[in-house]
């Protein structure tokens, strides 16, 4: 493959964007693919190249590249019609009707821009309702680039992660292994009066895909229950992707107070949003004294953008689709795994996968869950299959970065550069891009 131009456009980029990229996951080394266009489930770059895409925009692109006839109008109307006005317009309305109508928990919205913004806000407004500023989040679990949730440690020893946040930050930050419910009752034990929230992934999505164990979300819920606090659900990558319309949420059958969103919900838009009970999400500005507000935010070619998609993935078999190849490819990857290489795992569910580098396991997958990891004890690979970030985080992460991201990248096939974050189909790929990449994946493991 010839990669001249983005080799030239990365060359530029150094100069004028640090490390050449505006968010750090871009990075690749050594250098990333400038994309020219996408077309359908596949990314054609600045030299021509054509790739498989299963990084979808790091999974905001439930429909793929090409947005279907109803959702391009709807866009294109909206642009033509002034892109935005700092006045309240008829689509926000629509999609909150949507989104409240879908997901069990939310009866209101608040819409702001980024998955960031939409956690950030929940934080505020769970501190701001409970009067308390401790909050709990999942080692490993991902929350955007804000100050509370950029932190690393155990239990009540944490420090941020980044330069630039200051410790007083991190000392209202309490950390758990996500799967660990001793541990979430241990800092409720010591903590619980003061803990405003417990906020986490319903399953950790940006770091190698881990599936709950039975029972955990049911403990987090009673611990919030019985304390007072209230369980926060970032569903901004499981969001009308793992679930369906009803999310993640609805999957597994828990009820959370409130819930972030992003990614899907803006149809590729640039798109964050906060709901929950209206008692909760009524504490925000003006309605209340959280204050939260945005110049963007609500912004109408965003929402018609995400009303659209979503329109769309109702009236269509578009979970089908996806969840059915999501399938496919997960029992695939499991049947090259058993051949080639029976210590790595398969995760992922609906149309969510990632190969795990793990380092040992049994040499069978006899008995195993079938099509990823879901952490069903009866399963014999049970004891072996990553149950937290730190387990994720044992396995090959070199390997998978040097070898086989390359590796795979010189087949066509674009995944995340990295061992942790997700890979996603979308509605545009075929069983044949699926069998593709199978093909790729048996040749570079
Ligand atoms: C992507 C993501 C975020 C951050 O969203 P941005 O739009 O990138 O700010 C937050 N939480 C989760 C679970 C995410 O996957």
């Amino acid at each position: 493959m010839n990669h001249e131009q983005s080799r030239a456009l990365y060359d530029r980029a150094l100069s004028v964007m640090p490390g050449g990229v505006n968010s750090s996951v871009r990075a690749v080394r050594p250098y990333p693919f400038f994309v020219q266009k996408g077309d359908g489930g596949h990314v054609v770059d600045a030299d021509g190249n054509r790739y498989i895409d299963f990084v979808m925009g790091y999974g905001p692109l439930l429909l793929g590249h090409d947005m279907p006839e109803q959702v391009q109008s709807a866009v294109q109307q909206r642009a033509a019609e002034g892109p935005m006005y700092g006045a309240p317009t008829e689509v926000e309305v629509e999609l909150a009707e949507f989104v409240t109508r879908h997901v069990p928990s939310v009866e209101m919205v608040r819409f702001v821009n980024s998955g960031t913004e939409a956690t950030v806000s929940a934080v505020r407004l769970a501190r701001g309702y409970t009067g308390r500023d401790k909050i709990v989040v999942m080692q490993s679990g991902y929350h955007g680039a804000q100050e509370s949730t950029l932190v690393e440690g155990e239990g009540d020893h944490t420090h941020p992660s980044s330069p630039g946040i200051p410790e007083s930050f991190a000392e209202h930050t309490l950390t758990v292994p996500f799967n660990d419910p001793d541990a979430a009752r241990d800092v409720f034990d010591e903590h619980g009066d003061d803990i405003a929230a417990v906020l986490t992934e319903p399953i950790l999505g940006n770091y190698g895909i881990v599936h709950p164990v039975d029972g955990y979300h049911e403990t987090l819920r009673g611990l919030c229950n019985d304390h007072g606090s209230l369980l926060i659900f970032d569903e901004v990558i499981t969001g009308f992707r793992v679930g369906g319309l009803q999310c993640a949420q609805g999957k597994f059958d828990i009820e959370p107070d409130i819930t972030t969103f992003g990614k899907i919900v803006g149809g590729g838009f640039p798109v964050g949003a906060i709901g929950g009970k209206s008692e909760i999400i009524e504490q925000f500005t003006p309605a209340g004294d959280v204050f939260q507000s945005g110049t963007f935010s609500g912004h109408p070619v965003t929402m018609a953008a995400g009303l659209e998609t979503l329109r769309y993935a109702a009236e269509h078999d578009v979970y089908d689709h996806v969840n059915g190849l999501g399938e496919r490819m997960r029992s695939g990857l499991q049947d090259i795994l058993e051949e080639q290489a029976p210590e790595y795992t398969v995760v992922g569910t609906d149309s969510m996968f990632k190969v795990v580098f793990t380092r040992d396991g049994p040499d069978t997958f006899e008995g195993h869950c079938e099509a990823g990891c879901q952490q069903r004890p009866e399963c014999p690979r049970y004891d072996h299959c990553p149950k937290d970030g730190g387990d994720v985080k044992q396995a090959e992460t070199e390997r998978w970065e040097r070898l086989f991201w390359p590796a795979m990248k010189e087949r066509g096939v674009f995944l995340t550069a990295n061992q942790f974050e997700s890979q996603f189909i979308c509605d545009a790929h075929t069983a044949e891009d699926v069998d593709d990449a199978l093909e790729a994946y048996k040749e570079a493991i």
